[in-house]
C-alpha cells in the first residue's frame, strides 16, 4: 500500500495539510512530531523537519524506517535563481544537489559528496509530472517550472553568492533541505520530489521579501501537494 511522507521544514509549510488530514496516530521521534493518517483519501505521514540539511535528512530516514513511506514529497519555499522565475512561481525538482559541498581537492566535482557515486539526485518522473499537472489545475495563474533545486546550510541573500551558485550548478531555485531529503531518499531507494514556491530572489532583496511572501508561497506549494496525492 502507498504511504506518502510529506516533509516541510517549517510549520507554515505543513500546517494547512495537517489541518485537513485525519490523524490516526502521532509519533514523536528526534524531537519531530510525525502525524500519520489520511489526506484526500491517501495514506500520509506529515512532519515538520526543522530547517537545514541535518534535520531534513534525519526526518527522511525516520519516514523510511519507522513509517515505511513509499514516496517522499518535500513542500516549501525557496529563493529563485532565475530572472524569469518570480516570487509566487513554483519549481518542481528534476534533480537536486548540495551546493555547499566542496571536495575538489580529491578530484570530485564541486557539490559532489565523495563516494556516493553521483553529483545530483534525480526526482521520480511520475511525481514530477503529477506535480506539474496538479499545479495547472490548482493554481492556474501560477507558473510551474521543472528544474534543478540546490540546497545548502545557508540562507542566500547576497548577489555574489547567488551568482556563484548559478554559475556552478545551474539551479532553478535554492533552499536548505531538498538535497538532503533527496540524498536520504536515494540511499533508501524511495522515490521523491521536491516542490518549492518562490518566496524571494535569493539576493539582497530577500531579507525584506522573504517575510512578506513566505506564507502565501508555502500555501501554493501545499495546495498542489494535496491535489496530487490521490493520483500517485
Ligand atoms: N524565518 C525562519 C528562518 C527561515 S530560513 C526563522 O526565523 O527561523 C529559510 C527557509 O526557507 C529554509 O527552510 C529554506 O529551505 C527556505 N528558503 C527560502 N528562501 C531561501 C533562500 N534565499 N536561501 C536559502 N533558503 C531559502
Amino acid at each position: 500500500m502507498k504511504k506518502i511522507g510529506i516533509i516541510g521544514a517549517m510549520e507554515l509549510e505543513v500546517e494547512a495539510l495537517k489541518s485537513k488530514m485525519t490523524i490516526e496516530r502521532t509519533v514523536e521521534k528526534a524531537s519531530m512530531e510525525f502525524q500519520e493518517g489520511t489526506l484526500n483519501g491517501t495514506a500520509v505521514v506529515i512532519v515538520r523537519s526543522g530547517i537545514g540539511k541535518v534535520n531534513a535528512a534525519l526526518c527522511t530516514q525516520i519516514l523510511c524506517d519507522v513509517f515505511e513511506a513509499t514516496h517522499i514529497i518535500n513542500t516549501g519555499v525557496a529563493g529563485s535563481l532565475k530572472n524569469e522565475i518570480d516570487i509566487g512561481d513554483i519549481v518542481v525538482s528534476t534533480d537536486t544537489l548540495h551546493h555547499d559541498v566542496d571536495v575538489r581537492v580529491f578530484g570530485y566535482p564541486l557539490g559532489e559528496v565523495p563516494q556516493v557515486g553521483r553529483l545530483a539526485f534525480p526526482a521520480d518522473e511520475h511525481l514530477v509530472q503529477l506535480a506539474v499537472s496538479s499545479c495547472k489545475e490548482v493554481n492556474p495563474d501560477i507558473r510551474a517550472y521543472q528544474g534543478r533545486i540546490v540546497s545548502g546550510d545557508q540562507f542566500i541573500s547576497d548577489k555574489k553568492v547567488k551568482e556563484h551558485i548559478i554559475e556552478n550548478f545551474q539551479g532553478f531555485c535554492v533552499e536548505m533541505e531538498g538535497a538532503s531529503i533527496a540524498h536520504a531518499a536515494y540511499l533508501n531507494h524511495v522515490p521523491f520530489v521536491v516542490i518549492r514556491a518562490i518566496s524571494d530572489k535569493a539576493d539582497e532583496s530577500a531579507e525584506t521579501a522573504y517575510p512578506v511572501f513566505e506564507k502565501a508561497a508555502a500555501a501554493h506549494s501545499a495546495a498542489l501537494v494535496e491535489h496530487m496525492l490521490p493520483l500517485i
